[in-house]
């Protein structure tokens, strides 16, 4: 590769002339070769503050490239908190970047505040590109907190913007734009437009651009619309395409739904089982709990509806539920008063209450469930007492009043519990109290 067809070849990045050709460079070339040594430099010689800072914000893109989202975290971090308000290109992409690095890790605040601040910037640069990638963004965190009709509104706003392109610059993004009304449409179960979208993404990238996440999406809507021969087709070959992957439960999951339909319930079972130890043992580096709480709680629903194995059904909403915990854990991460969330809208804060509104009724629903499978082993064997060692390390969550019990005995109502940093492990059964109410007797001692 000839260095002196680099497009920053001519530039030197301690000139303070060239700050205005080094910043076009940095946002019209960044996947150039060896351009992130050239922001390095630009982060260490250039005269120019805020360059210096859009240099960084690009060290972070590229870290999030590399799935070092712990880096592209600090960087971008730091980066904002030196150009926020600026209004600077800089500004723009680092929101972006925090904002999916935010999503990663389901802080839905921050991610809500910095995309919204994205599509605020990139509307005032009036570029049609920017307010459409800035609007698919933003779409996608609010389909993460389940507000589908105002992520439909972002996707339209968009898609207004795309239509002003010329169709070469506008196919990457339009399937992007698909493949997103493909998931709401998932969400919201509409299998007739999951497939509509799902060939309409597939027209703007070309087969050969089909990623494993488009793949994986493309199976979810052959299943949900019935088509489980082809879907199946499809799943064992992505089997030969990697092991352990972020998709791996949502694969493992639609595989037992294929096989409950084409094969035996039993063959359903199997894979179900299979999938279930891997739920139960895979660490948070493996899966999210967003996905672990969707992927096992539809598990538990097939392993009961298909597989009548209320054993197995009773450990899918076990892990679900755990995860649901984890959930809340974060959802406690929104009273966090960090500086720069003090511009959170009124409807931003209204959309969060929505979720967590939402996302308690989900919950409520999962452990009536759990509830009805645990008596019918016995409501005596799932009583929390004393005698239980096994449990004495694990947090106690009663599936009956949905309490959890604290460090002291007494139950508390999750969000006012203390919960305990890193992964979660969780015993569910009957607190004393809804035991007497139940059964009408006293818990023996
Ligand atoms: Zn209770």
């Amino acid at each position: 590769m000839a260095s002196r067809d680099a497009p920053y070849s001519h530039l030197d990045p301690a000139s303070a002339e060239q700050v205005d050709a080094i910043r076009t460079a940095l946002v019209e070339h960044w996947s150039a070769p060896g351009m992130e040594a050239f922001c390095r430099r630009v982060m260490t010689d250039s005269p120019d503050e805020i360059l210096r800072e859009e240099a960084k914000v690009a060290l972070g893109r590229y870290a999030y490239q590399r799935y070092d989202y712990r880096e592209a975290e600090r960087l971008c971090r730091e980066a904002l908190s030196a150009l926020w308000g600026t209004g600077a290109r800089g500004e723009l992409a680092a929101c972006i970047n925090l904002a999916m690095v935010c999503l990663l890790g389901r802080q839905y605040f921050e991610a809500l505040v910095l995309a919204r601040r994205g599509v605020e910037l990139a509307t005032a640069s009036g570029i049609p590109l920017a307010i459409a990638k800035g609007n698919l963004h933003l779409a996608g965190v609010l389909r993460a907190v389940g507000d589908i009709p105002r992520a439909q509104a972002a996707l339209s706003e968009a898609e207004r913007m795309l239509d002003q392109l010329e169709p070469t610059d506008r196919d990457n993004h339009a399937a992007n734009l698909a493949a997103e009304r493909v998931r709401l449409a998932l969400l919201d179960g509409d299998a007739e437009a999951a497939l509509k979208y799902s060939e309409e993404s597939k027209q703007h990238a070309g087969d050969d651009n089909w990623g494993l996440l488009d793949d994986v999406l493309r199976t979810a809507v052959l299943v949900a619309a019935g088509r489980h021969a082809e879907a199946y087709e499809r799943l064992k070959r992505l089997a030969h395409a990697g092991g352990n992957n972020p998709f791996r439960a949502t694969r493992g999951r639609l595989e037992a739904e294929c096989l409950a339909v084409l094969q035996t319930s039993d063959a359903a079972l199997w894979s179900a089982r299979s999938l279930l130890d891997w739920l139960e043992g895979a660490g948070h580096d493996e899966i999210g709990s967003g996905t672990r709480l969707d992927e096992a709680e539809r598990l538990g629903h097939l392993l009961i509806d298909v597989c009548q194995s209320p054993g197995d059904a009773r450990r899918a909403y076990e892990v679900a539920a755990t995860a649901a915990l984890e959930r809340i854990r974060e959802l406690q991460a929104f009273a966090l008063d960090l500086p720069h969330l003090s511009r959170a809208s009124d409807e931003d804060r209204q959309i969060l209450e929505e979720y967590r509104g939402r996302f308690e009724s989900e919950r409520a629903l999962l452990l009536n469930a759990l509830a009805r499978l645990l008596e019918q082993e016995g409501p005596a064997t799932r009583l929390f007492g004393p005698s239980r060692e096994d449990q004495d390390a694990a947090i106690k969550v009663c599936a009956w009043c949905q309490k959890v019990q604290g460090p002291d005995g007494i139950w508390f109502m999750p969000e006012q519990a203390l919960l305990p940093e890193g992964p979660l492990y969780v015993t569910h059964g009957i607190c004393e109290a809804c035991f007497r109410r139940e059964t009408g007797d006293e818990p023996a001692a």
